[in-house]
């Protein structure tokens, strides 16, 4: 293991270093490109060294506290160049060579000039430490560059950093050493080496933290499970065959891979991120029944009643003929358990006095909705289940590896086949928009209408809310309305949305609290208004609700966007109907910060990594799923992530 060697420097300590390894991993912010030139090969705007010979100086104090100092120098072919000094004035003389760099100023009328940054004088040859890329690190107050660009080379003298990354990965994705990579991110020999540099560090922090998952992940299924699973799959093919569509290839690889982590020898833990209406369900449905099949219980949870209960009908009728016994446990429905095969509920399910005879496989659907606490809860009363959760929130590939790196990942990106896209259209014609519900609900069709999201003021929300509610039911006649708003119950809620869904309401006013995953085929209006205040991947799970049957569906984003940014994801809500595009987008716009949240903040803190590189996160990911551990791995987690590792 490295040593830590302590530096003793009260100016590096202002900086947050006390170690020689904290400065090595103290990059550079950027690099000053100090390419040396010839006065007559110099453009405007640019930073270069130039040298010369001093041919006059002139001190001036323009300003009272300003003091200046003028040079004229020339260079070896005869130009002349004015170098200017502020403050800090440089004790040189007619006749001194010197080497300055600086910001240039190239007009015909003024000749070149110089604003100098830096200098030192000369004896014919410039040293290597002036010329190249040097770097430019963050400093504080009483800290120079030249103070940090000393104790750098210094430490990159003495420093031995352990090479920690094993030679086949090194080998494979042709990474520099790590001493080597050190010294070339510091004090890049070119432009090419800098590249290597930043490549081997940034890679090495997406291994770290992808292996620190692993480590963790590992630490929760820290034992091999039972094999418990039957060998055949009679009932689950059965199913298949008897579905009334063929299943996707997305939802064939999803349900591959569950199979493979149930005969593995350590408890599932799998992600299936897929986008709304692609069909998850379905494959929950597969997993469900492999543990019927198995004389294990299936469990599913939902985040709410309605879901719950969409959930119970949809399985039920799916597994009817195959003889499963089907149970729902919900706040309102508590059905005995001890002899059920396949288990749906919501939170019901965590509460005390719960126990489960043979949980096999747990689905948690719409995973976003739960706190990782409940997670947990639920694991702990099915010992230790093999688990799949599911969410719908489409989030970059790269930021779901690394978000959920503790998971393994399945991806669904594609539709069922037929599927026509919902139109989407901004307008801020509201009068407009209420004639073409009128009218779509004249065919017989139904209308969501989503309020304004008001932040931090639920009471302004419904206000707005109600405030539509009676404009649409005096506007939209004879046809209902209906309102569904979060200070509402639970079984309020509910009702009203059995009786949209049963097409008793014709419209529904709601404030954002609508139920995610709510299956209402005979819905092709989804109205957003104040739409400029939602964020992308809200905007998308609201259009979800709609184009699930066989009419063309509308999506109407009423807004008028203030905000650059606004435009922009509105513009992108029209031209791109897939989730995954739109959370690029999104992640474009907004940066990775906002997407993490509690989950692994503090863990994912880059310093040259960026999560925009897919191909480097997968390969990292790849890299640390596969690579078997070492003292020296280990040593370079510990000091990375410490107790981050162990929480
Ligand atoms: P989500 O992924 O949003 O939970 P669902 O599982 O609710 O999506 O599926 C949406 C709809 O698509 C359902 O009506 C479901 O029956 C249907 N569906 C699922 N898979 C297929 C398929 N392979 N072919 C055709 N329709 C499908
Ligand atoms: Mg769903």
């Amino acid at each position: 293991m490295s040593q830590a060697v302590k530096l003793e420097s009260k100016k590096l300590q202002k900086l947050g270093i006390s170690t020689i390894e904290e400065l090595l991993y103290y990059f550079p912010t950027r690099y000053e490109n100090r390419t040396v030139k010839p006065v007559s090969g110099l453009v405007d705007g640019e930073e270069a060294v130039v040298c010369g010979i001093v041919i006059n100086v002139v001190k001036s104090t323009p300003r009272p506290k300003l003091k200046m100092l003028k040079a004229m120098l020339q260079d070896s072919t005869g130009c002349e160049i004015k170098a200017t000094w502020f403050h800090d004035l440089p004790k040189i003389n007619p006749g001194n060579e010197i080497a300055v760099f600086g910001k240039v100023k190239v007009s015909p009328v003024w000749g070149s000039e110089i604003s100098v940054k830096d200098y030192i004088t000369i004896d014919g040859n410039i040293p290597a430490s002036f010329t190249g890329l040097l770097p430019v690190y963050p400093l504080t107050k009483g800290v120079s560059q030249k103070f940090i660009h000393n104790a750098v080379r210094a430490a990159l003298h003495t420093a031995r950093l352990a090479e920690f990354m094993p030679q086949s990965i090194r080998e494979r994705y042709k990474l520099i050493s790590l001493m080597e990579a050190m010294k070339q991110i510091h004090f890049p020999g070119s432009q090419e080496l800098l590249y290597q540099a930043w490549r081997r560090l940034a890679f090495d922090e997406l291994f770290l933290l992808q292996l620190a998952l692993r480590v963790k992940r590992e630490s929760v299924v820290n034992s091999p499970k039972d094999k418990r699973y039957s060998s055949t799959n009679l009932l689950v093919d059965k199913f298949i065959k008897q579905l009334p569509f063929q299943l996707t290839s997305s939802q064939i690889a999803a349900w591959n891979d569950i199979q493979a982590d149930l005969i593995g020898d350590y408890p599932m833990r799998r992600l299936l991120l897929g986008d709304v209406g692609s069909g998850k369900t379905v494959v929950a449905a597969l997993a469900l029944l492999k543990a019927a099949e198995s004389n294990l219980q299936g469990i599913l949870m939902a985040p709410t009643g309605i879901l719950a209960a969409q959930h119970y009908e949809t399985l039920s009728k799916w597994f009817g003929d195959l003889g499963i016994k089907v149970a729902l446990f919900t706040g309102g429905t508590k059905d005995y358990l001890d002899d059920a095969q396949v288990i749906i509920g919501t939170h019901a399910l965590i509460q005390d006095g719960v126990r489960f005879t043979r949980p096999g496989i747990i689905v948690i659907d719409e995973q976003h909705r739960f706190g990782v606490e409940q997670r947990l809860t639920l694991q702990e009363k099915a010992g230790r289940p093999d688990m799949l959760v599911m969410t719908a929130t489409p989030i970059p590939r790269t930021l779901a590896l690394t978000a959920y790196g503790d998971m393994s990942l399945s991806v669904m990106d594609s539709m069922p086949p037929g599927r026509m896209p919902v139109k989407t259209y901004v307008t801020r014609d509201k009068e407009r928009v209420k004639q073409f519900m009128y009218h779509e609900v004249r065919k017989g069709r139904q209308c969501y209408v989503i309020c304004p999201l008001v932040e931090q003021s639920a009471t302004l929300d419904l206000e707005d809310a109600v405030a539509l509610h009676s404009e649409l039911s005096r506007e939209i006649q004879p046809y209902k309305v209906g309102l569904l708003h979060g200070r509402m119950r639970a079984e309020e809620k509910e009702e009203v949305m059995y009786q949209y869904k049963r097409g008793e309401l014709h419209v529904l006013v709601s404030t954002t609290v609508i139920e995610v995953g709510v299956d209402v085929p005979n819905a092709t209006v989804m109205v957003v208004t104040g739409a400029d205040r939602f964020g992308l991947a809200q905007l998308h799970q609201l259009r979800g609700r709609v184009g699930r049957g066989d009419h063309q569906s509308y999506c109407i984003l009423l807004a008028e966007p203030k905000t650059e940014t606004a435009i922009k994801r509105l513009k992108a809500m029209v031209q791109h109907n897939n989730g995954f595009t739109l959370a690029d987008i999104d992640l474009k716009l907004r940066g990775p910060g906002e997407f993490f949240g509690e989950r692994q903040a503090g863990m994912v803190n880059f310093k040259l990594a960026s999560l925009d590189n897919l191909g480097m996160v997968e390969a990292a990911k790849m890299s640390a799923d596969e690579v078997e551990m070492t003292p020296e791995l280990s040593d370079e987690l510990e000091r990375r992530f410490g107790n981050r590792l162990h929480g």
